[in-house]
């Protein structure tokens, strides 16, 4: 029985379909992450197995699905509940040094669990020490593409200094770049913020710090501009979920 979900779910693959033909890219290689914050592991467990349902009856667009998590609660918590659905799950919130060990042992219980959040060299090298897992963790580098104080990341003129650093690390493995845009009715304004970004992106792999490196980039209310502007994986929240109940 299709439920609420299932519909928001199959309405959220058309935009990503829409918005990928309008740009000319193959529909399929625009990932989706569910942007999990204040869902409970129920939830979460109904959206993943709709996701998959979906794809086998063939009504929607077979592209990955991953979960990200804002708060490292909220990951350690719902992490045993989730496991056995072998997702592969983000860290998309700030990670503060003492919540390392903690984000570190709920993210191994998940498929490929990243951390793409890291914003300074000392963050980095912290979570190289400490990563004792059998292959290299994967992160993404943050970066604040709007200027604003009140959002984490580097700076744009960081970010290549950044991905260096990352380079040398041998117990990360830099998977790419992911932003917040600004907030506003004007497409535009998101635009820039994407565009700041992939130009990021442009600038490491012309160095040769890294080869494929993805954008993560494009939220419920922006997710046309970021398609349009490269993005190889979208955070949805409200779009699949519906509004939030409360403030995470
Ligand atoms: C909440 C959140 C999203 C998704 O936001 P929606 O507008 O609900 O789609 C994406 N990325 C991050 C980092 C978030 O915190």
């Amino acid at each position: 029985m299709p439920t609420p979900l299932h519909q928001r779910l199959r309405a959220t693959h058309q935009r990503l379909d829409d918005a990928a033909l309008k740009a000319e890219r193959n529909p399929v290689s625009i990932a989706l992450m569910l942007a999990t914050k204040t869902q409970t592991s129920g939830t979460i467990r109904a959206a993943v197995l709709a996701h998959r349902d979906l794809v086998a009856a063939g009504e929607v667009t077979p592209r990955a699905l991953h979960i990200g998590e804002n708060r490292v609660q909220e990951l350690s918590a719902k992490a045993p509940d989730l496991q056995d659905l072998h997702v592969t799950a983000h860290l998309i919130g700030p990670l503060q040094s003492n919540k390392i060990n903690h984000t570190l042992r709920a993210l191994a219980l998940h498929k490929d669990g990243s951390i793409d959040t890291v914003d300074t060299t000392e963050l980095a090298t912290r979570l190289d020490a400490r990563w004792d897992g059998k292959s290299p963790l994967p992160v993404m580098i943050q970066v604040n593409t709007s200027g604003e104080t009140t959002k984490s990341g580097t700076a744009p003129a960081n970010a290549f200094a950044l991905a260096q650093h990352i380079d040398q690390l041998p117990n990360l493995a830099l998977r790419g770049f992911m932003t917040i845009a600004r907030r506003s009715t004007d497409p535009d304004t998101a635009r820039n913020c994407f565009t700041t970004l992939a130009r990021v992106r442009e600038k490491v792999h012309t160095a040769g710090n890294g080869e494929g490196l993805i954008l993560s980039m494009g939220m419920s209310n922006d997710l046309e501009s970021a398609v349009a502007c490269g993005a190889d994986i979208v955070r949805i929240g409200t779009s699949v979920f519906g509004e939030r109940q409360t403030l995470a």
